[in-house]
């Protein structure tokens, strides 16, 4: 097989056989097939696409490039979920305890952010002592005992997928949707999941920008989940402004305990709560969406959530009373408020221009290597919809830099303000299964 003819093949829009991928996947890994050849390739493929085929064989080769998570010591069957990533998402962070608590065993390996604020990871080691880290007998270990735990991915996870997304984030070609969906099913198939419910966000703080690519790209990350017998199902989520009112690490950990705690805003609640009872059902706890629902917010209300978020903390060697003494999470030294300068409602709160200025604060990494301050955020106190009067509050800065203007006028060109009252927003647009 020579190269250069799969590319004259995709060129011309043909499909590429398993064989054909598993050379191209194998070759680049090992350094065998050049850059600039999978660069043309790359770009052939997001022009010319690739059917529901050829995307499953992608997948399965970027899983095969590396090491599989075992997880068949574990009793029951494993629900993962995974986010294609929105700002002030802490959905993991709240579904875990939530489902962990109705006996579904959560073995949860999650990654670090990159860009906009920090990843899962990231915001738990906001919590002093908390480790992500864990060997894996004692992963297993305490998902057996306890029905979770949560470790950052192994770089050993999928390396053709590091390889080949470092190289579609230099030649333009990330956002194609078999690109995207083989990358992101890869991980949760190597990552050891029988059952997977995939937050498909859209928005302006989102990937997909129109409901129609969200569409797209659910039923094609469906679709490769289920020719590889996983369970999956897609929600599609509105991203148009930031999930909740917290954006950063640990004030998103703040966050988190406020709606185990039934303190919750609206949205994350629901999101939240929505995701957790998809993922209640494909793990067979519940027989229908509405039971699964009822019963968690049962758990938010008798405390059951938050205890079980407590022991989480407690059996990863973190301090359980966080939970009840949230000013023991880091502390930003500056609390900058950015005001309004007219008046109207929230038409807009532009989350991309949200997470990066939280970005700037600290709260997330420009490069790889880059240290992230768990205090840096944004607290969003106005959303669409809402009133605003001159001077007052839209949103408030957190940070130890003493340098902060070019964040303070990126948050506040975040908002657009009308003198119309928007129509209310809806949360979750539709579910793909
Ligand atoms: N997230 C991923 O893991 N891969 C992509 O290609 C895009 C988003």
């Amino acid at each position: 097989m020579r190269m250069i003819d799969l590319i004259q093949k995709k060129k011309r829009g043909e499909a590429l056989s398993k064989d054909e991928i598993d050379f191209i996947v194998q070759g680049y890994t090992s350094g065998q097939i050049p850059d600039y050849q999978v660069s043309a390739l790359l770009m052939s493929i997001y022009f010319k696409g690739m059917n529901n085929e050829e995307t499953a064989f992608l997948t399965l080769s970027l899983v095969n490039s590396g090491e599989q998570v075992d997880l068949s010591k574990i009793e029951g069957l494993k629900v993962d979920k995974h986010s294609t990533g929105g700002v002030g998402d802490k959905v993991s962070l709240i579904v875990i305890p939530l489902v962990a608590s109705t006996g579904i065993p959560i073995a949860k390996l999650s990654g670090r952010g990159l860009g906009h604020t920090g990843g899962t990871i990231d915001k738990l080691e906001s919590i002093e002592g908390f480790r992500t880290e864990l060997s894996s007998e004692e992963f297993i270990s305490n998902v057996n005992k306890y029905k979770m735990a949560i470790v950052g991915q192994s770089s050993n996870l999928t390396p053709a997928d590091k390889k080949l997304y470092a190289l579609r984030d230099v030649t333009a070609t990330v956002d194609s949707i078999p690109l995207i969906a083989s990358s992101i099913m890869s991980k949760k198939i190597a990552s050891g999941a029988d059952a997977i419910v995939l937050d498909v966000k859209v928005g302006s703080g989102a990937f997909m920008k129109s409901l129609e690519e969200a569409k797209e790209l659910a039923r094609v990350m469906v679709d490769i989940g289920k020719s590889l017998n996983r369970k999956t199902i897609a929600i599609i989520t509105n991203m148009n402004q930031p999930l909740g009112h917290e954006v950063g690490n640990a004030n998103e950990i703040k966050e988190a305990i406020d709606v185990l705690k039934g303190n919750g805003s609206n949205d994350e609640t629901t999101v939240a709560l929505t995701i957790a009872s998809h993922m209640c059902v494909l793990g067979g706890a519940f027989q229908n969406f509405e039971s699964a629902y009822d019963h968690l917010k049962q758990t938010i209300i008798s405390g059951e959530a938050i205890n079980k978020l407590k022991e989480l903390i407690t059996i990863q060697g973190g301090n359980a009373d966080v939970v009840n003494h949230t000013k023991m999470l880091p502390q930003a030294k500056h609390h900058i408020k950015v005001t309004a300068t007219s008046s109207g409602y929230v038409e807009a709160v532009n989350a991309e221009k949200i997470g990066i200025s939280a970005m700037l604060l600290g709260a997330g990494r420009k490069t790889k290597e880059e240290k992230i301050d768990y205090a840096a955020g944004i607290t969003v106190i106005k959303k669409i919809g809402d009133r605003v009067e001159v001077d007052d509050d839209l949103c408030i800065l957190h940070t130890n830099c003493d340098l902060y203007d070019e964040a303070k006028s990126l948050a506040l060109s975040a908002y657009t303000l009308s003198s119309e009252k928007p129509e209310p927003v809806k949360y979750i647009y539709e579910v793909i299964q």
